[in-house]
């Protein structure tokens, strides 16, 4: 019996296999004619300047309208990019959408209202990864200053050299480089020397439970007092509560985006928070 039985869970997960297979295959081929049909869109998650309590940025982050599955995260679909070749265009897609949508908002509040853009690892792997995006910048009549460039800190463990001119050419054009995800990548504080960086992003994993836990407290408070010394600027991402904000603001924390403030919204749902600025 033990036996049969063995055989019967092995067919069982071979099938639940086969089906996931296929499944991400399908879906797949779906995010193929995605870009084409219009599926994918940008939502926008306000970063607020903690000082004047005032959204003074946005981050850009893709979300994919599935017909059949409903609206789909970039953590499930991203990665089927990436294996499907399809990244590239997705992201040159994303920077052209954002760079018009700077462009609006700025000639709007009648200042630079800058704009992070994700950029995952093989998106540095085209020809020329720098080249095209400043193309686009020209062709918007774009300052870079609009544009910031998120790189996840896990990306930079060994970066590559191509990642480093990408990010020099970037810089050199007046964008500016944020790292994300700061503190969970194990990379060594010397990235920080190899190419010139703007901000840190404190990872969500440090500012959720600042109000107990006393090592994320003196964790965070190391990474904005460092920063600062290195001149940079720090973005503390997954702020969801007014403990945290209040403990981020007394440690000279200069921007923080999550929850408490705003959810990523549609576009036109930002316009109405920059016009009225109702904030916590
Ligand atoms: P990320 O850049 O670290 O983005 C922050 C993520 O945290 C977003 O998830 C956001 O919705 C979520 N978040 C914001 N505030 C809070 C909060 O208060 N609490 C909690 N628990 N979460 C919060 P999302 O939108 O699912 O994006 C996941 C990741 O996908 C992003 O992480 C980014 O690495 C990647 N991504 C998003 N858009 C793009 C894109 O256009 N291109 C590339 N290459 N990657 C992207
Ligand atoms: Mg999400
Ligand atoms: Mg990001
Ligand atoms: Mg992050």
């Amino acid at each position: 019996a033990a036996k049969a039985n063995g055989k019967n869970q092995f067919s069982y997960f071979t099938a639940e296999m086969d089906t996931r297979a296929r499944e991400r295959l399908r879906l797949c081929n779906d995010l193929r004619k995605a870009l084409a049909e219009d599926q994918l869109f940008l939502c926008y998650q306000p970063v607020v300047a903690l000082a004047e309590k005032r959204i003074v940025k946005a981050e850009a982050l893709l979300r994919w309208r599935h017909p059949r599955l409903g609206v789909i995260d970039p953590g499930t679909f991203i990665p089927l990019a990436e294996e499907s070749g399809l990244m590239g265009q997705i992201g040159n897609w994303v920077f052209q959408e954002v760079g018009a949508c700077a462009k609006h908002w700025s000639e709007r509040i009648g200042e630079p209202f800058q704009i992070g853009i994700n950029k995952s690892p093989v998106q540095f792997m085209a020809p020329d990864p720098g080249a095209q995006w400043l193309e686009y910048l020209e062709r918007l009549g774009l300052s870079g200053n609009n544009i910031i460039i998120e790189i996840s800190e896990s990306q930079l463990l060994q970066p590559a050299s191509k990642v480093i001119d990408a990010l020099e050419t970037y810089h050199h054009a007046g964008m500016q480089v944020a790292i994300d995800d700061f503190g969970t990548g194990y990379s060594s504080m010397s990235v920080l020397q190899k190419f010139h960086v703007d901000y840190l992003k404190i990872d969500p994993s440090f500012v959720q439970d600042l109000a107990t836990n006393h090592d994320n407290r003196t964790i965070a408070e190391t990474i904005i007092v460092m920063a600062h010394k290195l001149g940079l600027k720090v973005i503390a991402e997954g702020v969801e509560t007014q403990e945290q904000r209040d403990f981020l603001t007394e440690a000279g924390c200069d921007y923080a985006q999550g929850f408490y403030f705003s959810h990523p919204v549609q576009s036109h749902q930002l316009d109405a928070l920059l016009t009225h600025q109702v904030l916590h």
